[in-house]
């Protein structure tokens, strides 16, 4: 049955404090003029609510402020964008899996008032992903492995509206008969997915690639070694190579929404995937909010 997205609108009083109320989704907000839509200039977050709760709020919340101190944005305040979540949930038709979105923009051009709402809306079903694995190609994001330090003004690491790069890459994959990317810096470090954090298994070691590299920390990478670490494995952040990608003993591209999809297939080569962890580790996700 269909059912109607939820949205709640920013408002901002003159001494800066934000406020959210309930807003007509269908309704036109945005003006032709806000840097968020003319320049990509904001950031946002995504964040999956299952069985009504929002998965991994505070976390969510952290690195949307992060997001936003890297591009000199007011900071978020993290207690009533959580409730102005946690109500838009609640007013949205109950749904196993609905996605949140979260976004702040740099406001309408000259008005220096930012522009932020949260709307709430159905989950893309990703059984087949989640079931069935993806096939992966690597790309090169053609950026060294010190860009943060290096050259912090292309944002890498922060989640910003600019994702159109990110995007093109999907289309890239999807042209190539995949389904996905993994990223890979030009001096050959693992980086993460363009919507996704890369995690590998080697034997009871599990591996995600470190977040100074330019990529972003994941939600559901946090919490899928908090799996790893209670079923007694070891969950490490470290660097991997392209190589190490094909000597893993298994690998997944985690993010919000989808939250674990296994890799099958690598450059077009079978890779190994074991149908039980997976289910295992989806349905911690599933089940473990934080
Ligand atoms: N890396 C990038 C570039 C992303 O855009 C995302 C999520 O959208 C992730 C990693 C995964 O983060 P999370 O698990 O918090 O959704």
């Amino acid at each position: 049955m269909p059912s109607s997205p939820v949205l709640f609108l920013m408002s901002v009083a003159p001494d800066g404090t934000a406020s959210f109320a309930p807003a007509d989704p269908t309704a036109p907000h945005l003006r032709v003029d806000d840097l968020g839509a003319t320049r990509g200039d904001g950031v946002f977050e995504s964040i999956n609510v299952v069985d009504g709760v929002p998965q991994a709020l505070r976390h969510h919340l952290t690195r949307f402020a992060r997001s936003a101190a890297m591009v000199d944005l007011p900071t978020p305040d993290a207690a009533v964008w959580a409730d102005a979540v946690r109500r838009a949930a609640a007013a949205h038709e109950p749904r196993a899996e609905l996605l949140a979105k979260l976004v702040l923009t740099r406001g309408v051009e000259g008005s220096g008032v930012p522009t932020g709402w949260v709307h709430v809306f159905p989950a893309t079903d990703y059984s087949r992903e989640r079931g069935q694995g993806i096939d992966v190609l690597v790309l090169e994001r053609a950026y060294p492995s010190d860009v943060v330090t290096r050259a912090p003004w292309l944002l890498q690491g922060a989640k910003t509206l600019s994702y159109a790069l990110n995007m093109a890459s999907l289309r890239y994959a999807r042209a190539h008969g995949a389904h996905d990317v993994v990223f890979v810096s030009s001096d050959g470090d693992v980086l993460e997915g363009p919507n996704s954090t890369v995690l590998a298994r080697f034997a009871d070691r599990w591996v995600t690639t470190p977040p100074e590299l330019g990529i972003l920390e994941g939600t559901t990478q946090g919490r899928a070694f908090g799996w790893a670490t209670a079923r007694g494995d070891r969950a490490e952040v470290d660097r991997l190579t392209r190589d190490d990608l094909l000597t893993a003993d298994a690998l997944w591209l985690l993010s919000s929404g989808r939250l674990a999809a296994p890799i099958r297939s690598l450059d077009g080569t079978p890779r190994p995937w074991d149908a039980g962890l997976q289910a295992e580790l989806l349905h911690h996700l599933l089940t473990v909010h934080e």
